[in-house]
């Protein structure tokens, strides 16, 4: 059976960048493809790695824009469709999700739970498709979840956005593979309860013995050279920086 696997489509942080898209990422399994965020940007480079009717079901980690916006564009998309509307596809995410979606296009609730069949998301594991996928809350403004992703033995944490919290080093324990974000390098002026520094990502990931870090939410301002060499000092596995494009997979 082919592994999981996981295309980083967007890990811009807060608002895309140059590079990349704001934050989604695709997770492939037997055929199946969730998607976990489509921020701003993202459903366009989606189309290089997936059918743009390809999507299985999607998780939304929080309502900020830079996480789900593109859900109102995929919204278009699956309404307008060249032969029809198309059949609804789960989406997890946060209590308030549709109204949110609805919203950003002025759209009534009733059209757009037409098109999503939408699931609010609680603390603990759902199946979804091949994947079991376990939740919780993390440390930030609005309510909002980290994820653990495992497929046959392969498992895979994703921070979301978040300041320090344990819940993020429960979820990351022993998994293979932590997307974390690391929106802040370290200095006086960061709000506390909102995002990582580098250093503090990979603090989170020691503490949770994660077999490799990727830092990922990375705003375009910051300089990549200095996200890294904090995280280094504290994190000794593999490290690299998420990149959009970037497929990551066991072995
Ligand atoms: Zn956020």
């Amino acid at each position: 059976m082919a592994p999981m696997r996981v295309t980083v489509i967007g890990c811009a942080g807060s608002f895309p960048g140059p590079e990349s898209p704001a934050s989604c990422y695709l997770f492939e399994a037997e055929g199946f493809r969730l998607v976990i965020d489509l921020g701003n940007g993202s459903l366009g480079v989606l189309q290089r790695y997936a059918e743009l009717y390809g999507i299985d079901a999607i998780c939304l980690s929080h309502l900020h824009a830079d996480h789900c916006v593109d859900l109102g564009a995929y919204f278009v998309a699956r309404q307008y469709a060249a032969h029809g509307p198309k059949p609804a596809i789960p989406v997890h995410g946060p209590r308030g999700t549709a109204e949110r979606i609805a919203g950003f296009g002025g759209e009534d609730v009733t059209s757009v739970t037409a098109r999503f069949a939408f699931h609010d998301l609680d603390p603990g594991t759902v199946e979804i498709g091949p994947f079991r996928v376990t939740c919780d809350h993390v440390n930030h403004p609005v309510e909002t979840f980290g994820f653990r992703v495992e497929h046959e033995g392969w498992q895979v944490a994703y921070s979301a956005d978040t300041g320090e919290t344990d819940a993020l080093v429960r979820l990351a324990r022993d998994t293979d593979l932590l997307l974390c974000e690391a929106s802040f390098l370290d200095g006086p002026d960061n709000s506390p309860n909102l995002h990582l520094t580098a250093r503090q990502a990979a603090e989170h990931a020691a503490r949770a013995g994660v077999g490799q870090l990727v830092l990922t939410h990375l705003v375009p301002w910051n300089d990549q050279d200095c996200t890294l060499a904090e995280a280094s000092a504290i994190y000794g596995g593999p490290l690299s920086l998420a990149r959009s494009g970037l497929v990551l997979s066991p072995g």
